[in-house]
């Protein structure tokens, strides 16, 4: 190889990048980034950053180290088009980058509600965003609204909380992350959100963001009305594939890549935007975390460098989350789980380790203010565990 492009210049195309060089590639080494900054943490976009606590300075992920990378950044250019054939990536500007390595690391898109285009309605994936919401925020004296009670609206929602602003959590579902953490664990978190003073709402959707130029309500499909002064809206996000289209690769909701990350020849994916093959399971999986698209990242950079003989990627999935004074950890996959179990501490004291079985296998492990367990669950979870090994039976 001798002209790698990596588009996506955040965490996963960031560390395929430091993987590259560090396995030895000397060629040019070219970062394309549709944001104008060069590439920086998210998890603090919920947390300090909107909290006030930590300024964006505190988030660069450049390090000293990265000088010597030898990168050539194109940021504020989104990628537009790919010409696999010819090997060239087309940019905003018109441009076209030869590649004969291209990494596909573009991560997700936040998915909007309809709101009429009224100012105060929010998304939170970049650091624009979070500046933008957190402007808001500030102006008061603000009643927020938080659609989505998945990770990321549950985080904005204790954030808020803890600026002392009013909010209404709106979750669809019964229970919040019932379907990825079951109903136990999900109650238990919903609990803390209603002790923290946060008015949930569940199993409602949100049917009108209404209001004049900017939001002032929202209806719910219950027919009740919040009036509100924000809204953000954290009802998940869509892989950064548009510009994919037409390019012949295989898209099925993300990037499709194989075992290695291997995409096609001379492409390789990583990050929120890859669905890969992961060999532990036996499936094809998406994953949106920040420890993922580190691990994905590097290994997508080798895998480059290897080609036919790069080596299969199938981590332990692993993913934290701070709400309030509460630290959430999951390891594994809890997909598909035939049962929950409390293995350490208690619901009531909201404090535990709830063991996922799948099977006679353990296949996840959650802690919830539980993080020395949590870490040993991880590296146990790679070798694989029996249940009954697990649990007293
Ligand atoms: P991204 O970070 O999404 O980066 C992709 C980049 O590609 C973006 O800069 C995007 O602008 C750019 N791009 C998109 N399309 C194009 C194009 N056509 N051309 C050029 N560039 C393009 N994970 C955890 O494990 N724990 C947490 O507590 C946690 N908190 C989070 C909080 C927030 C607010 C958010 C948004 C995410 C959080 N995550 C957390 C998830 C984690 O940050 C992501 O999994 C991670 O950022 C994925 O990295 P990535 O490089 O794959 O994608």
């Amino acid at each position: 190889l001798s002209s790698v492009v990596v588009v996506g210049a955040s965490l996963a195309g960031l560390h395929a990048a430091r993987a590259l060089r560090h396995r030895g590639y000397d060629g040019s080494l070219t970062l394309v980034g549709a944001e104008d900054h060069r590439p920086y943490d998210r998890p603090p976009l919920s947390k300090q950053v909107l909290a006030g606590t930590w300024e964006p300075d505190r988030i660069g992920l450049g390090s000293s180290a990265d000088d010597d990378l030898d990168l050539t950044w194109r940021l504020g250019q989104a990628a537009t088009a790919l010409d696999v054939a010819g090997r060239t990536v087309r940019l905003a500007d018109g441009d076209e980058l030869a590649w004969d390595g291209l990494v596909l690391a573009t991560g997700a898109a936040p998915r909007r509600l309809d709101d009429g285009g009224r100012a105060g309605v929010h998304v939170l994936r970049s650091l624009d965003d979070c500046l933008a919401l957190r402007a808001d925020l500030e102006a008061g004296p603000g009643r927020v609204v938080v659609v989505g009670a998945g990770f990321i609206g549950a985080e904005v929602a204790a954030t808020c909380r803890g600026r002392g602003i009013d909010v209404t959590l709106v979750e669809p579902l019964p229970v919040p992350l019932g379907r990825v953490l079951g109903d136990d664990v999900g109650t238990v978190l919903g609990a803390v959100h209603r002790d923290e003073g946060v008015d949930l709402r569940l199993g409602v959707g949100v049917d009108a963001v209404e209001g004049g130029d900017r939001v002032e309500r929202v209806r719910l499909s219950d027919g009740s009305v919040v009036d509100c002064d924000v809204v953000v809206v954290g009802i998940g996000v869509t892989p950064c594939t548009g510009w994919l289209e037409g390019s012949g690769l295989a898209l099925d909701d993300g990037v499709v890549a194989d075992a290695a990350c291997r995409v096609a020849p001379g492409i390789v994916a990583a990050g929120d935007v890859c669905r890969w093959w992961h060999e532990g399971y036996g499936a094809s999986l998406r994953v949106e975390h920040w420890d993922h698209a580190i691990g994905q990242g590097t290994h997508a950079g080798e895998a480059l460098l290897a080609g036919d003989g790069a080596e299969a990627f199938a981590p332990v999935p692993w993913f934290w989350s701070d709400q309030y004074d509460r630290k959430i950890m999951l390891a594994g996959r809890t997909q598909g789980a035939d049962e929950v179990r409390i293995v350490d501490g208690s619901l009531e004291d909201r404090r535990f380790v709830a063991l996922y079985r799948r099977g006679d296998q353990v296949v996840a492990a959650l802690g919830l203010n539980r993080p020395g367990p949590l870490a040993r669950w991880r590296l146990r979870l790679a070798d694989g565990v029996a249940w009954a090994d697990a649990v007293d039976a």
